[in-house]
């Protein structure tokens, strides 16, 4: 039988999604795009908090504790098959990933997309710092994956089910109960200490 494990809010082996996150990385230059099936809907969202993790703010004691929540943002990203500098190789052949980022990228890429629509742009992505993914995104004159309807279609049919787990890939949907255990702060009058009953053990004990 196997081991069973006991264990805190300290698990980083649970992830809650069933695919790999993209990860841009240092000295690379991937050649990607947004993949969506309407335009208008290129992105996840929620406000979030980061404490050890990513958790959903659910407004109360995170906000009290940790300052106002960020967005977390997600999208399904292709990642075309290229050699390091980015140039697609033959055959044509890509991965695709969910891409979950903060608010500062998403601002990246709205204003680029003021230019550049990024319905019809892939965006070439490499990054300066890999741990906490501070990106140089830049985009391209065309779209790869959308320029042959048969591909695009096989495509977007992938990429149903990443996008479904999205919202498990932003952060961890936690109860009240187990942000305040994250926290560290007890969750009212059964965990938290109410400093207006000091007993008097004295007469506690003298009744006995
Ligand atoms: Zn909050």
């Amino acid at each position: 039988m196997s081991d069973v494990m006991t264990f805190g809010f300290d698990n980083e082996e649970i992830k809650g999604g069933l695919f790999e996150k993209y990860k841009a990385k240092k000295n690379e230059t991937h050649r990607t795009a947004i993949v969506y099936s309407d335009p208008k809907a290129m992105f996840v969202g929620h406000p979030t908090h980061f404490k050890d993790r990513y958790f959903f703010c659910k407004k109360g004691k995170c906000c009290e504790v940790l300052g106002p929540a960020k967005y977390r943002v997600g999208a399904v990203l292709i990642k075309y098959n290229t050699d390091r500098a980015g140039v697609p190789k033959k055959p044509f052949a890509w991965e695709l990933f969910p891409w979950a980022f903060s608010e500062v990228t998403y601002l990246k890429l709205k204003s680029m997309n003021a230019e550049f629509p990024l319905a019809t742009h892939d965006i070439k992505i490499s990054c300066t710092n890999e741990e906490y993914q501070h990106l140089d995104i830049v985009p391209c004159n065309e779209c790869l994956w959308i320029s042959r309807d048969e591909l695009k279609t096989q495509i977007q049919e992938q990429a149903k089910p990443i996008w479904d787990s999205l919202k498990k890939t932003l952060a961890s949907d936690l109860t009240v109960e187990q942000i305040g255990e994250l926290l560290g702060i007890g969750g009212g009058t059964v965990a938290g200490v109410d400093p207006s009953s000091k007993l008097d053990m004295d007469s506690v004990l003298n009744s006995l």
